[in-house]
């Protein structure tokens, strides 16, 4: 088995099982999911990824519903939409695009999105069923790297995993899944003590933490699976490449860790794709609960 971990061929097959999904919807409900992206402002990566988000969607055979909003918004017109959005019929996921504008509360409009079309999983309603093993909608980098760890480990039972950021968006939500899935927990951050030898303690490491290539090789036990969740953008300081060029490397050191790790995921090719076909999945089951179903498994 390779010790790089495919997150392109794994994304195209969960996107697969999610198109099939919501033919299935269509076919015996003659519903079709719809999700609906908000962007407000025009920020480059954002509209990247709003941009992606949408084509994935028709691709997968739902409906994607975008709405782009001036950069000069005011809170109450996004929270305005929001509520037409809950009470659309054939939306079933609603995902705001973060980072918001200095004069929206980033903390209001989430609070807004109906829990049930929240496929982003960051409504509190979300995060309290998460954390208390109930039955929620899972924010989706998370649970893309849990599906990876899965697929390459089977039973998590026993294994030491060690989270590397804290964030609301990826590093908790991430512990608590390796939780239920009977992981012994570590959650590292800024202020942690001695990073590399709570990194040398891992049978799993999570990277979530924004700063390129910081895991280094020697930092890694032998044989464990790591998986990179950052994206960082730097100079491309391969030789020979262009002056003025630009890449993008994970928060691991990957030519020092691939040498150790028992698997890896790639930068890029890793996490990011299967971040996609999991926003794709929590649409289906969102319209799977909508129109009252059982939940297909994407
Ligand atoms: P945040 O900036 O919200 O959180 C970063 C976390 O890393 C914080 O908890 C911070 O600790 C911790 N941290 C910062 N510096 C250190 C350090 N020197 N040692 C240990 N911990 C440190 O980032 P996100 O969680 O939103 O994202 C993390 C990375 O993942 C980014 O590169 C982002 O681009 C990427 N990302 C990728 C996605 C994908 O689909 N592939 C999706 C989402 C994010 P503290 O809390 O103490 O400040």
């Amino acid at each position: 088995m390779t010790k790089v971990i495919d997150g392109k061929a794994m994304a195209a097959a969960l996107r697969q099982a999610a198109g099939e999904a919501a033919a299935e919807l269509k076919r015996a409900h003659g519903l079709v999911p719809g999700l609906a992206v908000v962007l407000v402002g025009e920020d480059a990566a954002s509209a990247v990824y709003v941009r992606n988000k949408g084509k994935a969607t028709v691709e997968a055979g739902m409906h994607s519903f975008e709405h782009r909003l001036p950069v000069e918004t005011t809170q109450d017109a996004l929270l305005k939409l929001i509520e037409e959005l809950n009470a659309a019929p054939a939306v079933h996921g609603i995902l705001v695009q973060l980072p918001l504008p200095d004069q929206i509360s980033e903390a209001a409009v989430l609070a807004a999105i109906d829990p049930a079309k929240d496929v982003d999983g960051f409504h509190l309603i979300n995060v309290g069923l998460l954390s208390t093993g109930g039955e929620g909608l899972v924010p989706c980098t998370p649970r893309g790297c849990l599906m990876m760890l899965k697929d390459r480990l089977g039973d998590l039972t026993g294994l030491r995993a060690l989270v590397v950021g804290r964030s609301n968006i990826v590093g908790k939500p991430m512990a608590q899944l390796l939780l239920g899935a009977n992981c012994t927990v570590t959650v590292a951050h800024s202020r942690t003590k001695d990073l590399d030898e709570e990194c040398r303690r891992a049978d799993i490491l999570v990277a979530a933490v924004g700063r390129p290539r910081m895991i280094k090789g020697d930092w890694i036990k032998p044989g464990a699976t790591v998986i990179d969740v950052g994206m960082n953008r730097i100079d491309d300081d391969r030789p020979g490449a262009e002056p003025g060029k630009t890449r993008l490397v994970g928060d691991v050191d990957f030519d020092e860790a691939v040498r150790v790790a028992g698997a890896i995921t790639p930068v890029p090719g890793g996490v990011g794709p299967m971040t996609i076909a999991c926003l794709l999945a929590n649409t289906v089951t969102a319209a799977c609960r909508a129109a009252g179903n059982a939940e297909p498994e994407v």
